[in-house]
């Protein structure tokens, strides 16, 4: 397949000049070390640089190398985690620095197919690993590469189904010097000149070749399928204090929505949780006690469905076992939870 010519000197110049400094990244010839770039790149997922950048710091403070992650309690990766969500990501990220520690003597393996064989990470993540911390030339497309080869290439096919396409695209442009640099030179560009909206073309370095601005209509690109409309979840959260100003808080199960974190009592928003009907809202409370619904609800967005959680309140000392009373520490919850806590203390 011919393809266009890509500038990748005018994206390795415009870096150079405006690329952000970010705490995990090295320019070319330096490489960072894997641990950061398995580490950021992990907590990128579904999360922003401005969000990730203080966890990023905390965990390489907290757990400097690898086999000190390891070596950590899972109770204590989790709650540092507490706010980035997708928990599951934590969990895949406790067991996968055990991996490394123990069956690679604390290094990453540094190609794709072995990274591939650590827990939580997949395709993308190998990618961006194998080419950033080991200089490798690996396909790296996240959705900001997407959008820029989509518009470059006016690649028509609707995402998802593009994916391929525009993983064939980069593999074709994809330059012989600086492999670590070039992804991440592309998604700084993607972020700062190509953006969803208002894309920055009349100053673009790819302008010159760029088919979505020949054709007027770059935002048209990338195109995606319909979405599909989100559902709507309700469900309620018990939150009993008793005299010593303690919550009343479990474990979640292991798997499933926020697996594994601290939380109140729920029930209704997962398959998991019990029933709830708001004409009966402490059928399914934990214990009985003076139950009475706190005057707010709390609004949660997961990427799957909408949640409206009410919040039922109660003070009562004595019930389960003590280590299920304890000092609520909000830096330590799961956002939805943090929301419900705030909803209660609001009714004390
Ligand atoms: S010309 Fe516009 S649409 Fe094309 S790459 Fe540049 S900013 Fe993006």
């Amino acid at each position: 397949m011919t393809s266009p010519t890509f500038p990748a000197t005018a994206i390795f110049d415009w870096y150079d000049r405006h690329g952000r400094s970010l705490p995990w990244r090295h320019r070319w010839p330096d490489l960072a070390p894997a641990y950061h770039v398995w580490l950021s790149e992990i907590m990128l997922q579904q999360t922003v640089v401005a969000t990730v950048i203080p966890y990023f710091l905390d965990f390489t403070r907290r757990w400097p190398e690898i086999c000190d992650l390891a070596a950590a309690g899972q109770d204590d990766v989790m709650a540092a985690w507490a706010g980035l969500g997708y928990y599951a990501r934590a969990r895949n990220l406790h067991r996968a620095a055990g991996i490394v520690c123990a069956e690679h003597q604390g290094s990453f393996p540094d190609d794709v197919a072995g990274l591939r064989r650590l827990p939580g990470i997949g395709p993308y993540t190998a990618g961006a690993i194998a080419a950033i911390a080991f200089g490798r030339r690996s396909t790296v497309v996240d959705g900001n590469i997407e959008r820029v080869l989509a518009r470059y290439f006016v690649i028509t096919t609707p995402l998802p189904a593009a994916k391929a396409e525009i993983g064939g695209r980069y593999d074709e442009i994809l330059p012989p010097e600086r492999p670590s640099d070039f992804p991440q030179a592309l998604m700084d560009f993607a972020n700062a000149v190509c953006t969803p909206r208002n894309p920055g073309c009349e100053a673009c370095p790819l302008a010159g070749g760029c088919a979505a601005r020949r054709a007027g209509t770059p935002e048209a690109w990338p195109v995606k399928a319909p979405k599909k409309t989100r559902p709507e979840r309700r469900g309620i959260a018990f939150v009993a204090t008793d005299s010593q100003g303690r919550a009343f808080m479990v474990s979640r199960p292991e798997r499933g929505m926020l697996g594994g974190m601290l939380a109140f009592p729920s029930a209704g928003w997962t398959p998991d949780d019990g029933a709830y009907d708001p004409e009966n809202p402490f059928a399914n409370a934990p214990f009985e006690a003076d139950w009475r619904m706190a005057g707010d609800s709390v609004s949660h967005i997961f990427t799957h469905f909408s949640l409206s959680m009410d919040v039922a309140v109660a003070r009562y000392d004595g019930a389960g076992p003590p280590e299920t009373w304890q000092k609520v520490r909000p830096a330590s919850l799961p956002t939805l939870m943090r929301k419900v806590w705030m909803v209660a203390r609001r009714q004390s």
